[in-house]
């Protein structure tokens, strides 16, 4: 039960309902023993900033930001870590000081999760990655930052894939459906495969045996895509890892403590069943 010490962090978005944040950040910090507790706040759009205020005034220990805010994050924080201030889109709030610092996490807890299981280092490897909005853009600043020799980006719409080239210019180009078959590692990074959606953004054509192939939709967690990746003898790869790598990194870096991850694997686990 919250008590009057009890430490506050929230998750705002719109909608935010759907959340697995307040699920997943309880379970770790009821498994860390700590008294913190993490709630969701749906905030309409235009009203990220003021969210941002709040939380100074009421001493939120964290915020997780999801659609439509991230941008505006961006602009509300005090600093950017070199991540988030590439992308122009912030998901994790946290205090330096008095100053409120913007993170986004999402690709590398997709980069972390892979080292973890799988136990995949993606340094030399050359990684395709299909889509350009929000999550394909952290994911191809992350995979730059992580010593991939070489990130081919695919997407549907081009100007959107040229300007995630941009993200990890060293190494990134625009590639098509075809050049995947080439790669080591394949993600998709489109919402095709969530839900009842039998698609698969990544042609079964392209899939081959010993490839790396992460599906980061986890609603469900087994998708068209996964199938088809391990009947050619892939490793498949569900975005449930990403989902607790991003959580991990804010719980890390809220209460500097070493994540729980497999109460929060746990935990996400049973809510995604349930959803
Ligand atoms: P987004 O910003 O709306 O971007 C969607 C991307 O998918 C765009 O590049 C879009 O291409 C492409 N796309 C959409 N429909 C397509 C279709 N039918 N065929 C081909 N490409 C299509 O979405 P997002 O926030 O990046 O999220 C994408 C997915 O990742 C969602 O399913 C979300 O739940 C999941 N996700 C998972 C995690 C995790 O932790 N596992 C984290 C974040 C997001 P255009 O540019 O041409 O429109």
């Amino acid at each position: 039960m919250p008590t009057g010490s009890t430490r506050v962090v929230a998750v705002i978005g719109d909608p935010v309902r759907h959340s697995l944040s307040p699920v997943i950040l309880g379970a770790a910090f009821e498994a860390a023993g700590l008294d913190w507790a993490c709630v969701a706040f749906e905030v309409a759009a235009g009203h990220g900033i003021g969210a941002l205020e709040a939380m100074r005034t009421l001493g939120l220990a964290g915020l997780s930001v999801t659609m439509p805010h991230k941008v505006d994050a961006a602009r509300g924080v005090d600093v950017l870590t070199p991540s988030a201030a590439r992308l122009g889109a912030v998901n994790c709030v946290s205090w330096e000081g008095a100053r409120l610092v913007g993170n986004n996490t999402d690709g590398s807890g997709l980069v972390r999760a892979l080292e973890a299981d799988p136990g995949i280092e993606l340094s030399g490897m050359s990684v395709g990655v299909v889509g350009a909005g929000g999550a394909a853009r952290s994911i191809i600043s992350a995979v730059g930052e992580s010593g991939a020799e070489r990130v081919v980006v695919v997407n549907r719409s081009r100007p959107a894939a040229e300007a995630a080239v941009e993200l990890a210019p060293a190494v990134a180009r625009l590639g098509g459906l075809a050049d995947l078959a080439g790669c080591d590692v394949v993600i998709n990074a489109t919402p095709v495969g969530m839900g009842s959606d039998a698609a698969m953004a990544i042609p079964r054509e392209v899939l081959r045996a010993g490839q790396i192939v992460v599906d980061i939709v986890y609603h469900p967690l087994d998708t068209p895509l996964l199938g088809a990746a391990r009947e050619v003898g892939a490793t498949a790869v569900n975005g449930l890892g990403m989902l607790i790598g991003q959580a991990e990194l804010a719980f890390e870096t809220w209460t500097g403590l070493g994540a729980p991850t497999d109460s929060m694997r746990a935990a996400a686990t049973v809510a995604l069943a349930r959803a």
